[in-house]
């Protein structure tokens, strides 16, 4: 067991580079995605805008994945490898995406709505977005990582009635894509490693409508809910600097490709 590794600002900054490309791919992204295209020309996509930027897909060749992107649909929870179905129009689609540069990795995640998905999954997008941000609000110099946990949980279970994915977590994040410590979206306030000034750590809440139960496809990566119903993920990597959560991704650059994506909608709730 590896202890945390905590950054300095000048390697805090290589991964705030690193993420603010992830952060532009998934926005690349959803600037191509509508009702007919598939995964794996959007995967495409996103490997040849990577290697334009000088830097390298983070997710392709991890423990053999063979993708640039995670893209989960509808049922699926996350680690969904890209194929030739065409998306369609009510489909949910998560895209998660990683880079490494200099040395470095980078990882965000986003969950968009393509048309009309429903007011029940509309809200799980917009409750799972926002409990990434009560994580983030959280993550505070001398608090503990239980804070983060408690804050997801409390706010999509608690509050809202869905439910955590307990057998995928958030992560640490830096030479290596996955670190020390793990960031579960269940835990109780005040457990739990101390934050620390330099610990850069991934906040990526799961969320499901129905059952917290998940099953494991044969291929080995696509994990999809139980009961089949919809699950929402979003993700940013922070770093805890000068007493709080430094945003290292930014989902402003999606958010301005949703506004001019007439096939996506805006993740926040009507009226
Ligand atoms: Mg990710
Ligand atoms: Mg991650």
């Amino acid at each position: 067991m590896s202890a945390i590794q905590y950054k300095t600002d000048e390697e805090i900054e290589i991964i705030r580079e690193n993420c603010l490309l992830v952060s532009r791919t998934l926005a690349m992204v959803g600037g191509f995605l509508k009702p007919g295209v598939t995964g794996s020309f959007l995967d495409q996509k996103a490997e040849e805008f990577i290697r334009d930027h000088g830097a390298e897909p983070g997710f392709k060749g991890y423990r053999d994945f063979p993708a640039t992107l995670c893209i989960s649909k509808n049922e699926v929870v996350v680690h969904g490898i890209p194929n030739e179905t065409p998306y369609e129009e009510g489909d949910i689609v998560s895209v998660d995406c990683g880079v490494y540069a200099k040395g470095f990795f980078g990882d965000a995640a986003y969950t968009f709505a393509m048309g009309d998905v429903g007011e029940d999954v509309m809200k799980l997008l917009v409750v799972t977005k926002d409990s990434l941000y009560k994580g983030i609000e959280a993550a505070k110099r001398d608090g503990r990582l239980g804070d983060i946990s408690h804050a997801i949980q409390h706010y999509t279970e608690k509050v809202h009635g869905y439910s955590v994915v307990r057998e995928l977590v958030g992560h640490g994040l830096g030479r290596n894509l996955h670190e020390k410590p793990e960031v579960p979206n269940f835990g109780k306030r005040g457990r739990g490693v101390k934050l620390q000034e330099g610990l850069v750590i991934a906040i990526e809440p799961m969320i499901n409508l129905g059952t917290r139960n998940v099953v494991q496809a044969n291929d080995g990566w696509t994990v999809y809910t139980k009961d089949r119903k919809a699950s929402a993920h979003y993700e940013h990597t922070i770093a805890v600097r000068n007493g709080k959560a430094d945003i290292l991704s930014d989902h402003s650059f999606v958010e301005e490709v949703i506004e001019k994506n007439d096939n996506l909608e805006k993740i926040s709730l009507k009226n």
